[in-house]
């Protein structure tokens, strides 16, 4: 069984934050002398024994460190997803983990539903906790590191980054695909183009891909502007379709992390 320990040290002792002690206790239904395994969410793991369990506390005895779990792609997905309403944007994150995204930034788009300023911190924060639910359950060592939100437009905007003049902007520190069910080639034939560094021209990986990251952009619910589309591509993103139908946001997103890891990643 696997444990969510924020600040795991390297020997001795801990006891679980509450959380985890109920989802240990009454989901897992762990005793004494279980065996445990504990992850920090950023790549740190450890074996560790159940050595008391108390009503409502208990103490997990460290074993051993490992650092990494093997787990993680080589590509690293950096997902942009517009905001999607309640659950879904749940859904969407929690998919994502899965599938292993290394980082999603919620965007606040033209056609954002939510007024996410209002509860911004309380929804980052419940974000973030779905990533490390979302990662405890597949195995890995690392939760997806979740951004602040930010306006598309600022994005993309070519204007000086956060370094201020001379920096780049966000979207221009990385090659990326905006999906955009209105036109674009499909993935496979994007891959073929050697636009990435990280393609061979066949639509495979090159050797030695490791440590290489693509942005992938997904609409909301009623999807991009035909000018956000335009800001995109001014700015470097390849624009890329999903087949014929329009999907919902939570299938695009999840079929468009699926197939780039398909093609270029740890799916294929
Ligand atoms: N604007 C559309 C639906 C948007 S679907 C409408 O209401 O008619 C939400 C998002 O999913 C889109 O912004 C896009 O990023 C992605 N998407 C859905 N279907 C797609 C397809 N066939 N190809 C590429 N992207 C797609």
């Amino acid at each position: 069984m696997r444990l969510y320990c924020p600040d795991l040290p390297d020997s001795g002792t801990i006891e679980l934050r509450p959380e985890e002690f109920n989802y240990a206790k009454n989901v897992l239904r762990a005793k004494p002398m279980d065996e445990v395994l504990l992850f920090d969410a950023r790549g740190k793991e450890a074996r560790g024994i159940i050595t008391r369990l108390d009503r409502d506390r208990f103490s997990i005895q460290i074993k051993e460190i490992s650092k990494n779990a093997g787990k993680e792609s080589a590509l690293g997905i950096r997902l942009l997803q517009g905001i999607l309403k309640g659950q879904k944007m749940d859904f969407v994150i929690q998919k994502a983990t899965e599938l292993g995204v290394s980082e999603i930034r919620p965007l606040i788009t033209g056609r954002t539903q939510v007024d996410i300023r209002m509860r911004e911190t309380r929804k980052l924060e419940r974000w973030r906790k779905i990533g490390v639910e979302a990662a405890r359950q597949c195995g890995r060592a690392v939760a997806p590191v979740m951004k602040e939100p930010m306006a598309f437009t600022d994005f993309f905007s070519p204007g000086p980054g956060p370094g201020g003049a001379g920096e780049p902007s966000e979207a221009q520190k990385g090659p990326g695909i905006i999906f955009w069910e209105k036109g674009g080639p499909g993935l496979k034939e994007l891959a073929k183009k050697r636009f990435f560094d990280f393609c061979d021209g066949q639509g495979s990986p090159v050797e030695g891909a490791e440590g290489r990251y693509i942005y992938l952009a997904v609409g909301p619910e009623g999807g991009f502007s035909e000018e956000e589309a335009a800001q995109a591509s001014g700015n470097g993103f390849y624009l890329a379709s999903l087949g014929p139908r329009i999907l919902r946001a939570e299938t695009a997103a999840i079929m468009a992390v699926g197939l780039v890891q398909f093609l270029l990643g740890d799916m294929g």
